[in-house]
């Protein structure tokens, strides 16, 4: 961006793991930016992990921040399937392929620590982030708009980019200024729930070297109508317990509100031998944080608005089985900052109608591939959980499928990238936004 004015600024609503990669990501194109999350602070104390899939890792790499990374997570090497008893049905060790095709592993992050690491890691993080900031309304002007919160401050900014997760505000705002129809007030709906923790990694019993339970795993115990995966890190056991609800719920609920975390959530599980001398009752008594939620699924229709746009969760929401959420999430946010970039290297100062353009070849380039994640995890889970034992080795070739996809992944156009990683996939991007934007770039509406 040397060389051109600086008046572009956008505001990111939500310091979830989206918002946060995407601040990172403006930052190191040049975009000046500030981020308003409501929480009074960055790393979240939730209940359950996050892994990273190579093409994440490597959008964290390009950014600076493998070391950081690294250092903060877990490697995963090895996928257990099991039966309701804890009786081993197969064994897989596909993350190590993934790391040969792609040149990068699959890692496992405890949300707190990544929050922390992407705070700590942005330039002047005290200028640009601030806390406690709710938003309520979001005002237009001429060239931009004014995001207002619940403590009465506001914030001028050219756009207004909502990474504010499953029930967006901005979303909401967009709603209202749309014409009827084009957003639902409830874009997404569950068919599943999850009762998730954490507990400390089981210490080892007398006579033993180790912890009953290996670290860098995955676990899967299927039953009928039901799945627990568990996650070990060096320190830490996350779990996930995933239910199909009676009915489908399409419902405004947020954390905790739809299904009670007691013992009762879990109960089918609490007998299931996890490993020699370990029941999953041992774990959940021991649990540090528990949590649960509707697994709500779906896209949103349009993702922008005039100057607002979504990203995340606030625009496309997967199961978690498969850990596309926020892996996808980093995507799409890279997506709209490379059409940013592309678009703002011609003109400073862009008209709604530029906007709309380059927020419209985001959601083209992306809801496709968020589409396609969405069914494969859907598909993981019903088979899964199907009755009478999942297809093992059907929901293993869509794994294998998914591949392809990483190694098609989006990196950020106008940041160099000299030390990247590849593994005998190469990676396959695509035509840059640059060369698309020349070529005609979007539909014009
Ligand atoms: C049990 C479980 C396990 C998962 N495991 C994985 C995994 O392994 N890998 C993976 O990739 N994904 C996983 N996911 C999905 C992943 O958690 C989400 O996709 C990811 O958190 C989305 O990030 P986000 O930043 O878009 O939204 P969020 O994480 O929801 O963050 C949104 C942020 O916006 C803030 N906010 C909301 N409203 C406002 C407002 N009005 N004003 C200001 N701030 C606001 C919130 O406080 C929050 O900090 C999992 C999900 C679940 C439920």
């Amino acid at each position: 961006m040397a060389g051109t004015k600086q008046k572009f600024k956008a505001i990111i609503i939500g310091g979830g793991p989206v918002g946060m990669y995407l601040a990172h990501a403006l930052q190191a194109t040049g975009i000046d930016y500030v981020l308003c999350e409501k929480r009074d602070a960055i790393p979240p104390a939730t209940a359950f992990g996050l892994f990273l899939w190579p093409h994440g890792l490597r959008l964290l790499h390009q950014v600076g921040l493998i070391d950081r990374t690294e250092a903060i997570s877990s490697l995963l090497t090895k996928i257990t399937h099991a039966g309701p008893a804890g009786d081993v049905v197969r064994e897989y060790s596909d993350f190590k392929f993934l790391q040969l095709a792609h040149g990068y592993p699959v890692r496992m992050f405890d949300r707190g620590s990544l929050g922390q690491m992407l705070y700590d890691t942005l330039r002047q993080p005290e200028a640009h982030i601030r806390t406690g900031k709710q938003l309520v309304d979001i005002e237009r002007r001429a060239g931009g708009g004014t995001a207002h919160f619940a403590d009465g401050t506001r914030e001028e900014g050219s756009i207004i980019i909502g990474a504010d997760g499953v029930w967006s505000t901005v979303r909401d705002l967009m709603r209202r200024d749309a014409p009827e129809g084009l957003f639902d007030a409830i874009p997404y709906a569950a068919d599943y729930g999850a009762v998730f923790g954490r507990s400390p990694l089981p210490p080892r019993q007398p006579g033993s070297s180790s912890s009953p339970l290996e670290s860098k795993q995955q676990f899967e115990f299927h039953r009928n109508g039901a799945l627990l995966q568990l996650f070990t890190s060096k320190t830490e056991v996350h779990y996930i317990s995933y239910l199909k609800l009676d009915q489908p719920r399409r419902e405004r609920k947020g954390f905790d509100e739809t299904i009670d975390a007691s013992d009762a959530a879990v109960a089918p599980w609490l007998d299931t031998r996890i490993a020699a001398g370990l029941m999953f009752r041992d774990l959940w008594q021991t649990r540090s944080a528990a949590g649960s939620a509707n697994l709500d699924e779906g896209s949103v229709r349009m993702w922008h608005w005039g100057r607002m746009v979504l990203v995340g969760d606030a625009a496309h929401k997967v199961l978690p089985n498969q850990g596309m959420g926020a892996n996808g999430g980093f995507e799409s946010a890279a997506s709209l900052v490379n059409q940013l970039s592309a678009l703002l290297r011609h003109e400073p100062e862009p008209n709604t109608t530029e906007l709309r353009q380059a927020f419209t070849a985001c959601q083209a380039e992306r809801q496709g591939v968020m589409g396609a994640y969405q069914r494969m995890a859907r598909d993981g889970l019903d088979g899964w959980t199907r009755q009478g034992g999942p297809p093992l080795d059907a929901l293993r070739a869509s794994d294998v499928l998914v591949s392809p996809m990483v190694a098609r992944s989006v990196k950020l156009d106008a940041v160099p990238f000299p030390d990247e990683r590849a593994g005998f996939s190469g990676w396959g991007y695509k035509v840059p936004a640059e060369a698309a934007r020349a070529a005609g770039g979007g539909p014009k509406l």
